[in-house]
């Protein structure tokens, strides 16, 4: 399985996931010509894609998804509150009902798409009916979790024993308290629905490393509440006070905001 994050962060989310002849984004936060233009620097032609799939219906998530499906025929799938959203709100324009590809969150059913088998779970966001997604192409296994405002028992069961995990490490906690943004917001993202925060992301991390999870890119980082650093450093702090020596059993990689970050090969 090949896996590189092609945009990460509350800016805009995209993440390339290949197996076989199965090559797919999982949302589609960023403007269809950055997205194609990414895809080119990792070698991947956008017309090769075979399908999109989306977690929820925040911007960052779903801004080049209507594009990118008209351009290249490509079917979406997503939650049905999600698909209730995008239809209603006319966010992402006219889509051909054939790619509309709706499920029901709360089942954790199998996508078949191919080389690759994606399963579902739903996460605690907002008030969306947000998913992250495992995929499994029989050989590896590739969790992603972003905007999760804590680690539910479901997510927890899907994402232990993969091999790799995109993980959200949205915020510092110091930063956003003592950050500007205003009390409603401040208390939206601490929220039990809201955003995972470096400390919370670390013992989380150190659990998926005890169950055998080998590669760990921390992503959607805030544009004003976290640091690059902040967020490498707190999560390999928390891993080394569970007794894990970090890049050791796992190496942990951190996602660029704007550009493609490592494209790992597993
Ligand atoms: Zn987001
Ligand atoms: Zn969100």
């Amino acid at each position: 399985m090949i896996v590189c994050p092609i945009l990460s962060g509350s800016s805009g989310n995209a993440t390339y996931v290949e197996s076989g002849s199965t090559r797919l984004l999982v949302d589609a936060g960023g403007a269809g010509r950055c997205i194609e233009t990414n895809l080119r620097k990792i070698g991947v032609d956008p017309s090769s894609l075979t399908c999109l799939l989306a977690t929820h219906e925040h911007d960052d998530h779903i801004r080049g998804l209507g594009v990118l499906s008209r351009r290249y025929n490509l079917p979406i799938y997503a939650s049905v509150g999600v698909w209730d959203f995008l239809i209603r709100s006319a966010r992402i324009g006219e889509i051909s009902k054939r790619f509309i590809k709706p499920f029901l969150s709360v089942k954790g059913d199998v996508l078949d798409l191919g080389d690759i088998k994606a399963t579902y779970f739903a996460t605690a966001h907002d008030e969306c009916d947000s998913v992250g997604y495992v995929f499994d192409d029989g050989k590896s296994k590739f969790g992603l979790a972003t905007d999760l405002g804590h680690v539910t028992p479901r997510v927890r069961g899907s994402l232990l024993g993969c091999d790799a995990v995109l993980l959200e490490s949205n915020y510092d906690y110091q930063s956003l308290i003592k950050g500007p943004y205003p009390y409603p917001l401040k208390q939206r993202i601490l929220s039990p629905t809201g955003h995972l925060d470096n400390e919370d992301a670390g013992k989380f991390v150190a659990e998926l490393v005890r169950s055998g999870v080998k590669y760990i890119f921390l992503g959607h980082l805030s544009e004003n509440n976290n640091t690059e650093r902040l967020a490498y450093d707190t999560v390999s702090r928390v891993l080394r006070e569970s007794g894990i020596e970090p890049q050791t059993t796992c190496k942990i990689y951190m996602t660029k905001r704007y550009e493609p970050s490592r494209k790992l090969e597993f």
